[in-house]
């Protein structure tokens, strides 16, 4: 069983709780794209976590983890990661987590261009999460990057890592002018980094076609959501990678297995962290009350969140982009305070009424057609079985699945574990 837990929208849509709360299925979670800039916050009975790197299913002891070869890893994070975890009584070792080989590493001077490029870009920057991954990612396609493989190979890394330091110093120093890295330190750097990680390393393809022949179930966990796709998102305020289901076992490293299913995670309103066009976003006093009420703070970076109704343009197409077979619905508690609940059914383009999701600057154009449906205004957060829920709560629920065309199966009702409703 080979299923795929995705983002609808833009990104926190809650897919950490949905792949700690699912995972219970599941004998090995993958992530296979991004890298620190993700922020799965999992709330459960062993406490409050917030995951950058590591799979959300590190957190079930019987769960095997594995980071693959699509993800970027910055090593000095992915140490105080585990580190933080363990405090917590978390237990990871190369039994339960296992690290590609091909997985690319996130260097210091990566982190340094990106806070370098965005400081350049000024009132036009991307609103980059600052840790490297754009410069990184870019490296990948460049094919100047160090792969998590090559630690074993010391002598080989010093050379490719001067010839690299060498072309790198051309911007951070050249263009940029600022000081320039140095190979020594990073050398020393990788080989302390390369002791306490190399145990983790393995070709994570063969563990996981061989898993897949033995009968494993394996799941799929994707950072942000379908709008951030660098394909298929909102360019160039995207990430640097595929988030889309499609990718997922390019990502992990078994291009040859195909997904069984897709399960889209959808949140019952909007918030975007960053810049770009974000069409029906709320200003003003309407905007405060809803990111005060869905506590819409990045998990990653503290930023607040931009938020808005839920928006039927986008999300069709980001479950169209994804594939999803049927979707989980995150934080329907937070319209509780609501008597009506708007939602953003179409947008005008031109004085004409569109229903299709378009390109970067057709979106800067865009404005939102607004509908109004009634609220429940009554406390659902304790709400287990569909019987619990107000009709109004499941009339809302029915119009976004007619709405978006595609089943919604499991409502989230809270952070916690088990503060969910199966439908
Ligand atoms: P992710 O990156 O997609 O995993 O999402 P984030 O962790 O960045 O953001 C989701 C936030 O919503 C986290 O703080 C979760 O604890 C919280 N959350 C998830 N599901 C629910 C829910 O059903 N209700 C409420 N109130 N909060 C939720």
């Amino acid at each position: 069983m080979l299923t795929a837990i995705v983002g609808i929208n833009w990104g926190d849509e809650g897919k950490g709780r949905m792949v700690d709360l699912l995972s219970q299925d599941y004998d090995i979670v993958v992530r296979y794209q991004g890298g620190n800039n993700a922020g799965h916050t999992v709330v459960n009975e062993r406490g409050k976590f917030i995951l950058n790197l590591l799979p959300s299913g590190i957190l079930r002891p019987e769960v095997t983890c594995v980071m693959g070869n699509g993800m970027v890893i910055d090593l000095t994070h992915l140490h105080k990661e585990i580190a933080s975890l363990r405090e917590k009584g978390v237990v990871i070792t190369p039994d339960n987590l296992k690290i590609s080989d091909r997985a690319i590493i996130c260097m210091p001077y990566h982190v340094r261009q990106d806070c370098l490029e965005e400081d350049r870009l000024g009132d036009a920057k991307y609103g980059s999460t600052r840790r490297g991954i754009a410069p990184v990612y870019g490296d990948k396609y460049l094919k100047k990057v160090i792969r998590m493989g090559d630690l074993r190979f010391p002598e080989a890394l010093d050379k490719h890592l001067d010839s690299i330091v060498e072309w790198k110093n051309l911007f951070i120093e050249k263009a940029y002018g600022s000081t320039p890295i140095d190979a020594d330190d990073l050398k020393k750097h990788l080989k302390e980094l390369a002791d306490e990680f190399l145990p983790y390393v393995t070709d994570t393809g063969v563990f996981l076609n061989e898993s897949n022949k033995a009968g494993k179930r394996i799941m799929f966990e994707a950072q942000l959501g379908a709008l951030r796709d660098i394909d298929f998102g909102i360019n160039p305020y995207t990430s640097s990678s595929n988030t889309i289901a499609a990718y997922a076992p390019i990502g992990a490293g078994v291009p040859n297995l195909k997904l069984d299913n897709v399960i889209g995670i959808m949140k019952a309103y909007s918030s975007c962290v960053g810049e770009g066009p974000f069409v029906a976003e709320y200003f003003g006093e309407k905007g405060e009350r809803l990111r005060k009420l869905g506590a819409e703070y990045g998990a990653a970076t503290g930023r607040p969140r931009r938020v808005g109704p839920f928006d039927v343009v986008a999300s069709r197409y980001g479950i169209r982009c994804q594939g999803a077979d049927e979707i989980a619905l995150t934080k329907l508690d937070v319209l509780s305070d609501y008597d009506e609940i708007e939602v953003c059914t179409a947008y005008t383009l031109n004085c004409k009424k569109i229903d299709t999701f378009p390109t970067t600057a057709l979106l800067n154009e865009c404005k939102p057609v607004l509908e109004t449906v009634k609220g429940w205004h009554t406390d659902i957060s304790k709400c287990r079985k569909k019987k619990d829920l107000p009709k109004e709560a499941l009339d809302y629920i029915k119009y976004l699945e007619n709405a978006c065309e595609c089943k919604i199966k499991y409502v989230s009702v809270g952070p916690e574990r088990e503060a969910y409703v199966k439908l």
